[in-house]
């Protein structure tokens, strides 16, 4: 199979950007084939789904294949432009926010529950209503931040329902004391840990849309303890793309030594779970321009050579800048097989 190169962007700027003629071209040069819509940013659409439809058509007229790309659950603060102040980040009224071990309210993120995922759902049979064949979930779509903690939503709501579930009546504090490897509480942690996972999974069932790919983005290192099993999520979804987690978006954090074996063991884990599944690479540029061209060129190479044969480039809500789309274009070795 051939090397694909991913990109995501606005359906708003592919319709009005005054420079989006020319952000084709540069794509186009750099060997962008695949471009992915942003859709349902937790709990509304970021472009109304006629303006999807219109800018699907637009990239197909331009020989794009594309798809569309929701962040189901919101990322902590503001993780798509922190220079644009005005991007509405904050959840529908009906939605829940996840809260964490300590009780506080985890702000932007939602609570994975089942309001959350009908309109999910509803969002995705639209998108293949449009024409979408392709729905990627972004990796805001976990129980918990990174780290090597056993995370979930420790609401009212997620702990009534987890000891009516398991029987057991425990409080916010005795999760969070099991979590944390309190002696003798490991059953208790060990269901904690199924319950999360149940929740991501059943959001990736539940929001399958016969005729639409689903794929979702999984978090450098992320696994059972932060609610996201790739071997569970395969089952309920047997189509299911995945995309490995990296992290190292930054020049600093790409260089080091440990960054460079931190993101290779990511990479290699999420590939061994994924198995025959089509995989994605995670080749991110962020906060804007944090990882220069030169060094996001080695970072696709690095993938390359793990294996990945789809590259997906992100960039928050930020358009890649000139200078990344002339490097990628200058760099024909990327796509020898
Ligand atoms: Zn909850």
């Amino acid at each position: 199979m051939a090397v694909t190169m991913h990109y995501s962007v606005s359906a708003k700027d592919v319709l009005n950007h005054p420079d989006f003629g020319r952000r084709l071209q540069m794509m186009k040069k750099a060997g962008v084939t695949s471009l992915w819509l942003y859709g349902y940013f937790y709990g509304r659409h970021e472009s109304a789904p006629e303006t999807l439809a219109l800018a699907r058509q637009r990239l197909l007229n331009e020989g794009f294949e594309t798809g569309v790309l929701s962040l189901p659950v919101g990322h902590p603060g503001n993780s798509l432009d922190p220079t644009n102040p005005d991007l509405e980040l904050a959840l529908p009224p009906e939605w829940r926010y996840r809260v964490c071990a300590d009780g506080k309210t985890e702000y932007y993120c939602a609570c994975v529950e089942p309001e959350m995922i009908r309109s999910s759902a509803e969002a995705a049979k639209l998108y293949a209503q449009i024409g979408f064949t392709r729905h990627f979930f972004d990796d805001d779509l976990r129980m918990g931040g990174w780290g090597n903690e056993v995370r979930g939503c420790f609401c009212d709501d997620c702990i009534r329902s987890f000891t009516e579930k398991t029987g057991l009546h425990l409080t916010r504090n005795d999760i969070a004391q099991a979590c944390a490897g309190k002696a003798g509480m490991e059953d208790v942690c060990a269901a904690w840990i199924r319950f999360n996972c149940e929740k991501i999974t059943s959001f990736m069932r539940e929001t399958r849309v016969p005729g639409m790919q689903s794929g979702i983005m999984v978090m450098h290192n992320g696994d059972e303890r932060h609610g996201i099993s790739i071997t569970d999520i395969k089952q309920a979804v047997p189509d299911c793309m995945f995309r490995v987690g990296e992290l190292h978006f930054d020049d600093q954090s790409f260089c080091s030594a440990s960054g460079q074996r931190s993101l290779q063991s990511s990479v290699q884990k999420h590939l061994a779970l994924i198995g025959d599944h089509p995989a994605f690479s995670e080749s991110t540029v962020f906060p804007a321009n944090a990882l220069s061209p030169e060094n996001l060129i080695r970072k696709i190479r690095l993938e390359r050579q793990l294996g990945l044969k789809n590259i997906f480039l992100m960039s928050g809500t930020w358009f890649l800048s000139e200078p990344y789309w002339k490097a990628l274009a200058e760099a024909d070795d990327l796509f020898e097989e």
